[in-house]
């Protein structure tokens, strides 16, 4: 029977927080606005971007473009900025390749989670994907998981795993979901009050090393 893998996107497969740095920098320069403004802006888009955080954003420095024409310049600006380590891409062919089903479960808008999937080359690596705007869940929520199982033609009742940086929505989330996990630690430490991940490793290729591992220590034993 094939197996499932589901991986958050930001920060997990891609540095979300990199790209958001560097177009901030950009924003500013482009509007002549201050390094402060730059930092403020990088927390405006921290937690999730919408297009309603370009009206915000719009009115607080007074700027000409429409909020509407300011998003879509934020959605081309981080799909140029962002990057899929060309590692991790392989990763996810050799997981295939052994017959595991790969999908991505991201909170986010439609728009620019697609633009990043199309940009990094990974949606053509994949089985499936759930975007959050689009299925009308959000990780924590079981839905969230199964409409990403779903895509990858499998449900969460047949088990599987699930890869992600945030402790809460990816990793407390996907182990409500009934999958096993494995935290992205990005450098920081567990949450105590959350129970622990199955596994903890330093990124995305670690991650991919120890379900390839996994995979081949099943195929001895059965
Ligand atoms: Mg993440």
């Amino acid at each position: 029977m094939q197996r499932l893998v589901l991986f958050d996107l930001d920060n997990t497969l891609i540095d979300r927080n990199g790209a958001i740095q560097d177009w901030a920098a950009q924003f500013a320069a482009r509007y002549s606005l201050t390094d402060h403004a730059s930092t403020q802006l990088v927390e405006s888009v921290q937690e999730r971007a919408f297009p309603a955080t370009f009206e915000t954003i719009r009115a607080q420095y007074r700027l000409q473009p429409s909020a509407n024409s300011l998003w879509r310049q934020y959605c081309s600006d981080i799909a140029a900025a962002v990057r899929c380590p060309e590692r991790v891409l392989t990763g996810m062919d050799a997981l295939r390749a052994t017959g595991w089903r790969v999908g991505i479960a991201t909170n986010g808008a439609t728009d620019i989670q697609n633009t990043k999937l199309k940009a990094t080359g990974l949606i053509g690596r994949i089985d499936g994907v759930s975007v959050s705007e689009t299925v009308g869940a959000r990780k924590p929520e079981t839905a969230a998981f199964e409409a990403a199982a779903v895509a990858c033609g499998s449900r969460l009742s047949q088990g599987g795993w699930m890869v992600g940086d945030n402790p809460e929505t990816d990793i407390d989330g996907g182990r409500r979901a009934g999958l096993r996990t494995i935290w992205i630690h990005n450098g920081r430490a567990w949450p105590d009050r959350l129970s622990a991940p199955d596994h903890c490793v330093p990124d995305a290729e670690a991650a991919i090393t120890l379900l390839l591992a996994d995979d081949c220590s099943r195929s001895v034993t059965t």
